[in-house]
């Protein structure tokens, strides 16, 4: 349950485990409604957006007092919708309960039997995978050999991003919080290079290190400094494509960025977008992301907390780095 709105960063006390009343699990007749049972559900950093009391954002604030609705894979148990069978397994906002009465689906999708992980279409496969897909393909405009940079590279969205750029043939570089994400990113990620930017105390320093001659592509999920020393980096006709500010999410007041000239001088082009703007584009890339992760060019890394009372730590946990890769809560078996 979400308790009520915050300031600064979320606490696992902002939320509240509360065992419910004893219902009857079936979905009402004539309500349009099918009952799920969540199976696993997704801690993701935009979440935090919706516990400010705001309400000009792309998405409404959670109700205080209410259940956290987040994206989940799920198991449709009864139905009063023809679109959705009891045995089906779908994807899409759901609650952070066990079960679930579903009444919106335009988010939802049935996910076609395969031999996939069903927790992936909460990462690789669902809306962190095609923010990845989107945003490089349709923000980034890159070229073969391009030199990519890509900030919290071992999460949910930069691990693809990253893979997808040596897949196009670029030199690919990516920041995180550990030593051992950095070892990921090289060893399991195949990453070119990548380094710990807690460690750094010049980024711009660290940024030359690596690009000596510097960016062509800055695929942006944390804001704040590193934007700045990445703006510094860029070679002409650049691209930043701004995908999140995980670092700038748990204030009321958003850092300014001091390195904006960088757009005239390098003429650089710099686009904040919502993978939900692509979503035309989702079927290509369930079929692209498939086909690569079933020949073994990309491989995926999931951080799986076990068990409903653990999601709120996991969630609190994603704006201190605790996660290594996508952050999912296994609810229940299949
Ligand atoms: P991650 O799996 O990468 O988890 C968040 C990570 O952010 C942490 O593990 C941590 O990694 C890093 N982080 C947390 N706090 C800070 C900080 N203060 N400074 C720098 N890094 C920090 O999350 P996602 O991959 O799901 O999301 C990545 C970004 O993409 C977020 O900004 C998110 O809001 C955005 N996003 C945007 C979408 C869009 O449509 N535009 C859709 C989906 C996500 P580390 O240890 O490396 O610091």
């Amino acid at each position: 349950i979400f308790k009520g709105y915050i300031e600064g960063p979320p606490k696992e006390t902002d939320m509240e485990f509360k065992v419910g009343k004893k219902i009857k699990l079936e979905a009402p007749k004539g309500s349009g409604a099918f009952l799920v049972k969540n199976l696993y559900l997704s801690c993701d950093p935009y979440m935090r957006g919706r516990m400010r009391d705001f309400h000009g954002s792309y998405i409404p604030p959670f109700t205080p007092g209410s259940v956290i609705e987040g994206f989940g894979v799920s198991k449709v148990l009864d139905s009063d919708n023809p679109k959705f069978k009891p045995g089906d397994l779908v994807s899409g906002l759901t609650g952070w309960e066990e079960y679930s009465l579903i009444y919106r689906t335009e988010q939802l999708r049935l996910i076609e039997p395969n031999d996939i992980p069903l927790s992936y279409y909460l990462g690789l496969l669902g809306m962190p995978g095609f923010t990845a897909y989107a945003g490089f393909y349709e923000v980034c405009a890159p070229r073969k050999g391009d030199y990519i940079f890509v900030s919290a590279a071992s999460g949910a969205v930069g691990q693809l991003v990253g893979q997808l750029g040596k897949l196009h043939g670029c030199y690919v570089v990516g920041s995180a919080g550990s030593s051992k994400k950095v070892d990921l990113l090289k060893t399991k990620l195949g990453f070119d290079e990548a380094f710990n930017y807690k460690e750094e105390k010049d980024l711009d320093a660290a940024l030359k290190r690596y690009f000596p001659e510097g960016i062509d592509i800055y695929f942006d999920n944390v804001g704040g400094d590193m934007l700045d020393a990445a703006l510094l980096n860029m070679r002409i006709h650049g691209r930043i494509a701004v995908c999140g500010m995980v670092s700038q999410h748990s204030t009321s007041n958003p850092q300014g960025t001091q390195n904006l000239f960088s757009l005239i001088t390098k003429r650089i082009t710099m686009k904040g977008f919502l993978q939900s703007d692509y979503l035309h584009l989702y079927p290509r890339f369930l079929e692209d992301v498939i086909s690569l992760y079933k020949q073994g060019k990309i491989v995926y890394i999931e951080d799986m907390n076990e068990g409903l009372e653990s999601a709120p730590a996991a969630f609190v946990g994603l704006f201190a780095g605790n996660n290594v890769g996508k952050q999912v809560i296994r609810v229940a078996a299949l």
